[in-house]
């Protein structure tokens, strides 16, 4: 990534310089003036250009037109102060933001923008409204921030586009929509995406009050009345896709294991629970790595470590994209195979068993032979719950240690 910054004040530039390269790796070129900025080589392309309103050779914020039209490139805006003329001005322009150099906090700010953008590039939102005029400057505002903007004309055609599209992280939808409106739309999606897969913010120019609050109840993050202000709009949108960062964090560490990612036992729980009673085939392999108290004691415990992340790696690479993965527990993993029956399971788990066994582990100290037993258990019709499942596939480990480790007993 690599950025401009055009500012005739040098000590401004050079923090700004170092504070980009610093925190986000990136190249960094300075230019005093328009004429300098121009003069600069053309193969280079910036991600985003930072610069001053009010330059020796363009007093008047000349710079920002010249990039966005010129370089076609985002603009951020230093001043150090503002007018409300320049600021519509500005804002109408299509700049990404303003920044008033006020303190070190402004310069952070910057830093944070940058990176807010270069993230941006790869989310993906979907703005539902029937009004093309009212989608259309959503979009574009969306845009000023390099988010990808998808568009549909009512909520039914939303639904459709998240069906199509599951890695859509936000929905902006306006109330009144022909068809499906804003509060159907969001009572059909919840039913599908939760709140870690999908935020949602309701738009309206309804004034009936009650409208945000019932959006919100609905199951939306936010709500904004039209018509907004830009700056608004993009700390609503920000602040929400934080909240979405933050819950898709806390929902991480509740269900995947810190060291091997693997899922954990309480997601393993919540996930096949009633898989036990269904219908259809489920059978479950419980795994336990052999003499691994003996790798600890022999490499020492970060070695331990390296072995359980790989031997999980594999576990993932071998089963994870049909069936669900989770460490029980120290070198105790579980898979559930859904779908299939005991015999089944039992012959995909011994051919990974002689994969692991053949195939050494690289670690800090060597290369390293494992293995490990393995116990399955199908689902009967009598079985109620996943404990009785466990404890037989148990009984099934321990039958496989003591005939020798290295084995699956089925
Ligand atoms: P067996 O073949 O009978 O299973 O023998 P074992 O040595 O594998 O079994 P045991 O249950 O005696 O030892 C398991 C060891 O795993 C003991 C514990 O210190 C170690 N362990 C548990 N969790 C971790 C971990 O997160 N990292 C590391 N490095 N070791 C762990
Ligand atoms: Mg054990
Ligand atoms: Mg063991």
């Amino acid at each position: 990534m690599r950025i401009l910054i055009v500012e005739d004040n040098e000590a401004v530039s050079k923090v700004l310089r170092h504070l980009l390269m610093q925190e986000l790796h990136c190249e960094v070129d300075i230019a005093a003036d328009v004429s300098s900025a121009n003069a600069l080589p053309e193969q280079h392309s910036y991600f985003v250009v930072v610069a001053e309103l009010n330059l020796p050779d363009a007093p008047d914020g000349e710079i920002a037109q010249l990039v966005l039209m010129s370089y076609q490139t985002p603009c951020i805006v230093l001043s150090s102060n503002l007018d409300a003329r320049q600021r519509k001005k500005l804002l109408k322009l299509g700049i990404a933001d303003y920044v008033l150099k006020e303190n070190r906090f402004s310069y952070e700010y910057v830093v944070k923008l940058v990176a807010r953008l270069d993230q941006n590039q790869h989310v993906k939102v979907l703005v539902a409204d029937d009004s093309v005029v009212s989608r259309k400057f959503v979009k574009v505002l969306l845009e000023q921030q390099l988010f990808t903007v998808l568009e549909a004309c009512d909520g039914a055609e939303a639904i459709t586009v998240l069906n199509e599209t599951p890695d859509i992280q936000l929905l902006i939808t306006d109330y009144n929509m022909p068809n499906v409106d804003g509060f159907e739309l969001i009572l059909k999606v919840r039913e599908k995406f939760s709140r870690e897969d999908l935020a949602i913010i309701g738009l309206s120019n309804d004034t009936d009050e009650s409208l945000s609050a019932r959006f919100i109840k609905n199951g939306a993050n936010d709500f904004l009345q039209k018509p907004f202000v830009h700056e608004e709009f993009h700390c609503r949108v920000l602040n929400t896709l934080d909240s979405l960062d933050m819950i898709r964090s806390l929902w991480e560490q509740a269900n995947r294991d810190y060291l091997t990612k693997a899922y954990t036992r309480r997601y393993f729980f919540t996930q096949h629970e009633k898989d036990v009673s269904d219908a259809g085939q489920f059978a479950l392999g419980l795994i336990d790595i052999d003499f691994f108290k003996k790798v600890n004691d022999t490499h020492g415990h970060d070695v331990g470590d390296q072995v359980l992340f790989e031997f999980a790696k594999r576990l993932k690479n071998a089963f994870g994209q049909h069936f669900t993965v989770a460490r029980f527990g120290g070198e105790e993993f579980v898979v559930a195979f859904k779908g299939l029956d005991g015999d089944r399971a039992f012959t995909v788990m011994d051919k990974f068993r002689q994969q692991v066994n053949s195939q050494p582990f690289i670690t800090d100290a060597g290369e390293l032979t494992i293995s490990f037993s393995c116990g399955i258990a199908k689902a009967e019709s009598t079985d109620t719950n996943l404990d009785t499942l466990l404890h037989r596939a148990d009984l099934c480990l321990y039958e496989a240690k003591e005939a020798g480790r290295n084995k699956v007993v089925l």
